[in-house]
């Protein structure tokens, strides 16, 4: 954990984004390191868990991380809360809180609270179209033999 937090002091200095880093790790071992990048790279979703989680899917030439630990340097957004999951990461260490981060302006928990509202409640308007059609990727992926399953 303190090389991650290492890290994310790095990262600010580096003006490659915010002040947050993560590793993959398995038995004591790095596999891969993530900084948010979202300044530099003009990508929201690069967070340093999103980071690290690419990084080391793309070492080890698989979608799923079940077997290894992320650490990061501060408690996952619901982005990042969310990828942990789809990665199967075992377990998640983490320093700062959510609401520590918040107090330095990355405040996330308006998001948190948009995903208990209905679609229709949210800030950003989310609405239902082309109902009629929507099946069509399910039905075509449930019906295709040579899927690859996740
Ligand atoms: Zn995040």
């Amino acid at each position: 954990m303190r090389r991650a937090i290492a890290l994310a002091v790095q990262n600010v200095k580096s003006e490659r984004g915010g002040p947050f880093a993560a590793l993959i790790t398995r038995d004591d071992e790095i596999i891969a390191a993530g900084t948010n990048v979202v300044t530099s790279a003009g990508d929201p979703t690069a967070h340093a868990e999103i980071t690290a989680i690419r990084r080391a899917c793309d070492k080890l030439g698989t979608f799923d991380l079940s077997g290894y630990t992320l650490y990061t340097s501060c408690e996952p957004c619901p982005m990042c809360f969310g990828a942990v999951y789809w990665a199967r990461l075992d377990r998640v260490y983490y320093a700062a809180t959510h609401a520590e981060a918040a107090q330095v302006g990355f405040d996330d928990s308006h998001i948190y609270e948009e995903i208990d509202r209905t679609p229709e409640e949210r800030s950003i308007p989310m609405r239902r179209v082309l109902e009629d059609e929507s099946w069509a990727p399910f039905e075509t992926w449930t019906e295709y033999e040579d899927r690859i399953e996740y």
